[in-house]
């Protein structure tokens, strides 16, 4: 019997069946908007061969109104259904099932012309939103509907209609942004009449052997938002308009509660899905921070759901499902949530990619093929822009070896492990290391190389990382004064105040370290108490009345930097507010526009602008550098001087702006050449 005898149980909807109850769910990346179908159409095939019971597609707008942004992807010509075609097809080629979802962005559309229930603009659009009379809100209804129909003649399994997160159709739900008097508005009948409405026409317009999905915000997370008892009966109603299947919606985008993002706990809100279960008849799916087999078995053994969503693990891991069920889990490339290849490039109008799998989305531009020659490889440095070249290159048949001066795999993901919240990095690790092991790769830890070591190698890969930038301050060498890896590796003890010179992704991670008595990622009680979510049947929309309540924070910490903008503007487009917002709980000071005079046993001395006005004493038990930090290329300068063109990679080749995903993505496109 398989190690999920839960999530892979096929899922009988009577009409058709699932093979399992994995839901690849909707993520925008941005794939449509090239136009080159065929490459939408691998990125989908690509998952549906790695065996994933069901995909939705991102978000397609049923009008221009609708659309997430200006020129949004929607079914609007028969070529438009021509080309999803080639989708579909290439799908159901490959054995999978696809859903086409249908988003209404309303006043979050990033649009002059969005509309929504009343012209109230959202806090995360710079758009006002014209207020629908009752012509328009049937317009809006016969063009959801008209997509649905158009997504069946383009070979679609189903359609999900989008009724989370805070766009047009939740919008309509709550009195946060409803504030109708007409039959739209007002009681909660007539407010959820819109969503209703939408599932009765797009079940009667495309019959009964056809998916239709609703994703049902189960916990709104914004003022004013759904009570559980509203939620129920909103379900109910959807089950009796004709939907196949309830998905899960967590918090709405404008919500101040993260949702996805690391350090959010796993499973961190299958509870709420669980509530719903017996309420309905119908299959209920949940989401939400799941990414491996085991926790998504888990929940479906627990009763939570009858099927499980995960989106951006299938950009990490096409063969996810196939792997679970080959009893080869360790071998999947985990989803770290960290966002930053995926949703950071949504929100930023770039194509989606992941930070562990840069072929995601690039399947058809990025291929990994066996090499013609085969070469002997040296990689020196098993950080990840090393480990990355050294698989790639093993995986097109070089025969690859890799150096660390360290004992162990992974470089400086070893030290983000240590950081709260960012628990997620030690599963990429373990990655790591079985698929170095799997791939065959000879390891040389512990072992520094030499010019005369590498001489017999034919390509040599230089990924040495980087090394703590010197700051030149004025009594830095004291004993108070601490970098980065003395604290992140525990090499010495902190005082109680601390000041910490430099606030980027490194000052904000020792922050958070610094302050954190017990991280709340692995405790999902602590994580709810600290953000201030409550069971949506006890308060409203799921928020607590008295708020977040964080624990005491394990120090008290000042950052600085000499920059005078506010510090961690550069922070991750969707995750930065997090990192800030956790660290204002725990009540860290943040100063930007100082100069640093000199450090001694007082603390850290400063004073403010050109002119270093006002000078002032950071008093500080410790100080920590995190000054960010510089190529460490004398191995590299070496090779060059004895006559060897090395390739450089990683922070080696540049550490400005340095991160896990530039040193991943370089690491694979050089060894995919080579
Ligand atoms: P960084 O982001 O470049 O930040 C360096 C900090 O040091 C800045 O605050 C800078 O501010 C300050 N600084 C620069 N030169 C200085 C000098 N000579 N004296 C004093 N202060 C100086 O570098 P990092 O924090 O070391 O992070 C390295 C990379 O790792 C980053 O690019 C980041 O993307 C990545 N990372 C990301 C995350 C994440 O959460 N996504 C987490 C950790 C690391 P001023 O110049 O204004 O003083
Ligand atoms: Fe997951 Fe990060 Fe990849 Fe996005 S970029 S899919 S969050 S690992």
């Amino acid at each position: 019997m398989s190690n999920y005898p839960h999530l892979l149980a096929p899922l009988d909807l009577g009409f058709t069946t699932l093979k399992n109850r994995v839901l690849m769910g909707s993520m925008h990346t941005g794939l449509e908007e090239t136009q080159d179908w065929n490459r939408v159409a691998e990125f989908y095939a690509a998952r549906a061969r790695g065996g994933v019971g069901l995909m939705v597609t991102g978000g397609m707008a049923p009008n221009s109104a609708g659309g997430v942004f200006p020129g949004a992807s929607g079914l609007f010509t028969d070529q438009d259904i021509a080309n999803q075609k080639i989708v579909t097809d290439r799908v159901h080629e490959a054995g999978g099932k696809i859903a086409m979802q249908i988003l209404h962005a309303g006043r979050y559309a990033y649009s002059p012309d969005c509309v929504a229930p009343s012209a109230l603009k959202s806090p995360i659009s710079p758009f006002p939103p014209k207020e629908l009379d009752a012509a328009g809100i049937e317009e809006q209804i016969a063009d959801m509907v008209t997509a649905a129909v158009r997504a069946q003649q383009a070979g679609y399994d189903g359609v999900e209609v989008m009724g989370s997160e805070g766009y047009f159709l939740n919008q309509f739900l709550v009195t946060h942004t409803n504030k109708r008097t007409d039959d739209w508005g007002g009681s909660y009948e007539n407010r959820m009449r819109l969503p209703v409405e939408v599932v009765r026409r797009v079940r009667e317009a495309v019959g009964p052997d056809f998916i239709v999905i609703y994703r049902l915000s189960m916990i709104d997370l914004v003022p004013s938002g759904s009570t559980w008892e509203e939620v129920v009966t909103l379900a109910k109603a959807i089950e009796a308009a004709g939907a196949t299947i309830l998905n899960t919606g967590i918090g709405w985008h404008e919500a101040r509660i993260p949702t996805i993002a690391t350090s959010v706990p796993r499973r961190a809100f299958t509870w709420v899905t669980k509530k719903l279960m017996g309420e309905v008849s119908i299959p209920v799916i949940t989401s939400n921070r799941i990414n491996t087999p085991q926790v998504a078995e888990d929940v479906l053994a627990d009763g939570c759901a009858d099927m499980v969503s995960m989106a951006r693990p299938f950009l990490a891991d096409p063969d996810f499902v196939a792997k679970a069920a080959a009893g080869q889990a360790s071998r999947i490339a985990p989803c770290i949530a960290c966002n930053q290849a995926c949703l950071d490039h949504t929100f930023s109008g770039k194509l989606s990619s992941c930070l562990v799998n840069p072929q995601a989305c690039h399947e058809t531009v990025l291929v990994v093929e066996k090499a013609d020659i085969l070469k002997t490889v040296a990689v020196v440095g098993a950080g990840p822009a090393g480990l990355s070249a050294a698989l790639t290159a093993a995986a097109r048949g070089h025969a690859v070896t890799i150096f660390d001066k360290a004992d162990v795999l992974g470089g400086q993901l070893n030290m983000a492990k240590q950081v709260p919240g960012k628990e997620e990095f030690w599963g990429l690790v373990d990655y790591y290391v079985t698929a170095v092991a799997d791939a065959g790769i000879t390891l040389r830890l512990g072992e520094a190389p030499t010019v005369a070591t590498l001489s017999d190698f034919n390509e040599i890969i230089i990924a040495t990382g980087v090394a703590p930038r010197d700051p030149a301050i004025p009594g830095q060498d004291g004993e108070n004064v601490l970098s980065y890896i003395d604290v992140l590796r525990r090499k010495a003890p902190v005082g109680r105040r601390v000041a910490i010179i430099g606030a980027g992704g490194i000052g904000f991670d020792v922050a958070e370290f610094l302050v954190t008595e017990s991280s709340t990622t692995e405790d999902l009680q602590a994580w709810l108490e600290e953000w201030g979510v409550a069971d949506p049947a006890d308060h409203r929309a799921g928020l607590r009345p008295e708020g977040p309540q964080p624990d005491k924070p394990a120090r008290e910490v000042t950052m600085l930097q000499r920059k005078a903008q506010k510090l961690g503007k550069n922070l991750g487009k969707t995750t930065g507010w997090i990192h800030r917002a956790t660290l204002q709980m725990k009540d860290v000071k943040m100063i930007g526009g100082v100069n640093y005079e000199r450090i001694d046993a007082d603390g850290l001395h400063i004073s403010y602008g050109e002119a270093r006005e006002n000078p002032t004493l950071i008093a500080a038990d410790t100080v920590v550098l995190c000054a960010g930090q510089v190529p460490e290329r004398s191995l590299a300068d070496a090779l060059i001087a004895a006559g060897r063109a090395p390739h450089v990679i990683g922070g080696a080749d540049v550490a400005a702006e340095l991160d896990a995903k530039r040193a991943i993505d370089q690491g694979t496109r050089l060894a995919a050449e080579l």
